[in-house]
């Protein structure tokens, strides 16, 4: 019985050994990434759905691995949140990407803030030093932030919002509808936007759960004054529904990949011509 239960503990031991040692050369890796300029930005167009006219870019992070490739940000930002790799990490994001956005028309930028960049001194600080060095009227940032930002200590998460919010800049609740989804942090702090997560719009045909969230988001934010976002539109169909829902705004694959900075002039050109 002693051998058959040694046989069985190995049968998924190996696995699990991969697999953390597999994250932990990535961890590895990532802490010379940044040095090593491994890391790009892309940028996705945002559509305002009244007038189809674009507004602004998300910025989403790239990292090229020298011998893996891309690795996606869903694997590698968990890694550097836990490590707290994300806070160098993410202040390069946000210099570089007012940096791009200050050669652009009068479109926005939109920036991921991870939870830890709260968490961590300076933030505020670091904001206004990247608009001033890249000369961007803190008009044309927006920052992104997920609810799980504002679950701890939100007394002074909310006071970092609000400084945020007097220097001009736009704040989004990110992936909203996801995870601890709470109506009251829609009252503690005034939202600019909220993005409706790519989970509820990629389902909308098969599932009326998803219609009616959708709609419920979209019609909040309407009553609030708040811009509503449907994130992850890829067809016509989602199109026609979330603009029937009330969406205000949409970001996708229909109107757009994230594409490198060189081509985001070709992207302003070609959605104006829509
Ligand atoms: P997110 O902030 O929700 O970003 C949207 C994600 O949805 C992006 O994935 C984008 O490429 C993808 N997407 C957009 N439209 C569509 C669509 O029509 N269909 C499908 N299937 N996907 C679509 P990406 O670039 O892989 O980023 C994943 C997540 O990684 C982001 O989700 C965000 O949470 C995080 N992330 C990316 N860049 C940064 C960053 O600079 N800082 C931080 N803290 N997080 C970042
Ligand atoms: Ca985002
Ligand atoms: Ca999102
Ligand atoms: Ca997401």
């Amino acid at each position: 019985a002693k051998a058959r239960g040694r046989g069985a503990y190995q049968l998924f031991e190996p696995e699990m050994e991969e697999e953390a040692r597999s994250r932990h050369a990535l961890e590895h890796d990532l802490r010379g990434a940044l040095e090593s300029n491994q890391f790009h930005l892309v940028f996705q167009p945002q559509v305002r759905l009244a007038s189809s006219e674009l507004t602004g870019f998300e910025a989403l992070l790239r990292w090229k691995h020298p011998s893996r490739g891309l690795v996606s940000p869903a694997e590698f930002i968990p890694i550097a949140e836990e490590n707290g790799l994300i806070v160098p990490i993410g202040e390069w994001v946000l210099r570089t990407a007012c940096a791009s956005a200050a050669s652009w028309p009068d479109v926005t930028v939109a920036v991921n803030l991870s939870p830890v960049q709260f968490r961590s001194r300076g933030l505020v600080t670091l904001v206004t030093s990247a608009l001033a060095e890249a000369g961007l009227p803190p008009q044309r940032l927006e920052l992104e932030v997920t609810e799980t930002a504002l679950l701890d200590d939100s007394e002074a998460t909310i006071g970092i919002l609000h400084q945020l919010r007097a220097l001009g800049v736009r704040v989004s609740l990110d992936d909203f509808g996801v995870g601890y989804s709470s109506l009251s942090y829609l009252r503690k702090f005034p939202f600019d936007r909220i993005k409706i997560d790519r989970s509820f719009v990629g389902t909308l045909g098969e599932s009326p759960e998803s219609v009616a969230i959708v709609r419920t988001i979209a019609s909040l934010g309407s009553v609030l004054g708040v811009e509503t976002t449907a994130e992850g539109v890829e067809t016509e169909a989602q199109l026609a529904f979330v603009r029937e829902c009330g969406c205000t705004a949409v970001q996708g694959y229909y109107f757009g990949k994230p594409c490198p900075a060189a081509d985001v002039g070709r992207t302003i050109e070609t959605l104006k011509a829509v």
